[in-house]
């Protein structure tokens, strides 16, 4: 049987673009297939009507190592948010922000009500360590977010109204079953780093990355099946390789045969197009109320270029099992915004129900990327749900391939 080529990687997300430009930069022959009609995998971006719709809101988090290490922020031109959130409760709203890094808000963050300080002090020492010995954190023993909390003695408002609604959108689940230390890790990480959004839409992120590649990936072309030996089977013929990477989300990798299924939550976001005029503060909203929405925000006014002239755009976003209708999601904007929204278009809905693998207690953060005969599996599920866990696993896979390839024995590390 004859290789036709060193690696195929299956997949062009941020792992498999990682994985394949590292392979290449070391002189290896790579085929990157995709499935789809673009890069990116869960970083699209859709262009409807003149405005920037990311396929379901997320943020560009700067501080996040990998990016630090492996994307030219610059580039990408972010708008930032604020560092903080708005909170909607009943008609009133208010503010809880960073102070180092939004003094200005300090006034309304002080007058927020949301400010006990036993809570504070509970929180302070809860997400302290993780902030100054992040390993040391990682190396211990991990609990369910919710036990975590009630165990610290978070149990009031600073949890209720603002942590739980604001992680649920993070992690794409109820965050009470969540792991704690992943969770203490993304707060970690908004504490650290103002997040944004690329002045093109998040696509221009797998953008950069595919611009790195020698051969570029080549898109419509679905693998149907995984051999060992290895080889890749497609619509228009079988591919043989000396290594075969599978970097899709974990339900392909199952349905290909490779890993054991692993659940996933979802995320369903709404764009409005809505008449200038939307608070311009920059913060993501959040409901103190606790209904459906997990987050929203304006986010043309973060991005300008996310809108056309006098216009503002605003993402609405549930947990995909709210099951919301498009009017409901429209009323409960309304209601969050206080505005009436009888003039807000809705330009496209995105319904995302594979979109994060649910990180539940305990924490497993290095997962076997190496499955043996010659094949290998990357992506976020192998990591940590995030564009961080995703760019990182393509880089770990890329190495652990190399090394394979570089003669040593062995069956692999699953
Ligand atoms: C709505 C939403 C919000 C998010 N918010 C954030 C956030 O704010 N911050 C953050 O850090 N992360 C966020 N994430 C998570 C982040 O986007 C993902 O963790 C990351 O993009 C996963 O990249 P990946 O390469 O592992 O997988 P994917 O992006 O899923 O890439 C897999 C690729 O494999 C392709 N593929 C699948 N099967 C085949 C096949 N048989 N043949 C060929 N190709 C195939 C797919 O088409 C896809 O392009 C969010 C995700 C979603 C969906």
């Amino acid at each position: 049987m004859v290789n036709e080529v060193d690696v195929v990687v299956v997949g062009a997300g941020l792992a498999g673009l990682m994985c394949a430009a590292t392979l290449q930069r070391r002189g290896l022959e790579v085929r990157l297939l995709e499935a789809g009609d673009t890069v990116g995998g869960r970083v699209r971006t859709e262009v409807v009507d003149g405005h920037l719709c990311d396929v379901g809101f997320q943020l560009l988090n700067p501080a996040y190592p990998a990016v630090k290490k492996f994307v030219d922020v610059d580039a990408l031109k972010l708008g930032a948010f604020q560092a903080g959130v708005r909170i909607r409760r009943g008609t009133e709203s208010a503010v809880l922000a960073d102070p180092r890094r939004a003094p200005q808000l300090l006034p309304s963050t002080l007058g927020s009500g949301l400010l006990d300080l036993r809570e504070i002090a509970a929180l302070t020492k809860w997400v302290g360590p993780v902030l100054v010995t992040p390993d040391r954190v990682m190396a211990g023993a991990d609990q369910p977010l919710g036990t975590a909390l009630d165990v610290a003695g978070i149990h009031g408002r600073l949890r209720r109204e603002v942590l739980e609604p604001f992680l649920a959108g993070v992690l794409a689940d109820e965050p009470g079953s969540a792991s704690s230390i992943f969770a203490r890790l993304l707060l970690r990480s908004f504490l650290l780093g103002t997040p944004g959004l690329p002045e093109d839409g998040m696509r221009a992120l797998p953008a950069q990355l595919a611009a790195h590649l020698l051969q570029p990936a080549e898109t419509g072309v679905r693998v149907v099946g995984v051999d060992p030996g290895p080889s890749v089977r497609t619509a228009s013929g079988t591919v043989h390789a000396r290594a075969v990477v599978v970097a899709t989300d974990a339900v392909d990798a199952a349905g290909l045969g490779l890993v054991p299924a692993h659940p996933m939550g979802g995320l369903t976001t709404w764009w409005f197009s809505a008449p200038a005029g939307m608070p311009h503060d920059r913060l993501l909203l959040v409901d103190g109320d606790r209904g459906p929405v997990v987050n929203t925000a304006v986010v043309s006014a973060a991005a300008p270029s996310y809108a056309p002239a006098g216009r503002d755009l605003v993402e609405v976003t549930t947990l995909s099992a709210a099951g919301l209708t498009d009017d409901a999601a429209r009323a409960e904007a309304g209601r969050l915004w206080q505005t009436d929204t009888r003039e807000w278009d809705l330009l496209v809905r995105h319904d995302v129900t594979h979109a994060l693998p649910l990180t539940r207690a305990p924490l497993d953060r290095r997962r076997p990327v190496d499955l043996g005969d010659g094949l290998f599996v990357c992506g976020d599920h192998r990591d940590t749900p995030s564009l961080q866990g995703a760019l990182v696993s393509g880089r770990r896979t890329a190495n652990a391939v190399l090394r394979r390839l570089a003669g040593s024995t062995g069956s692999g590390d699953a």
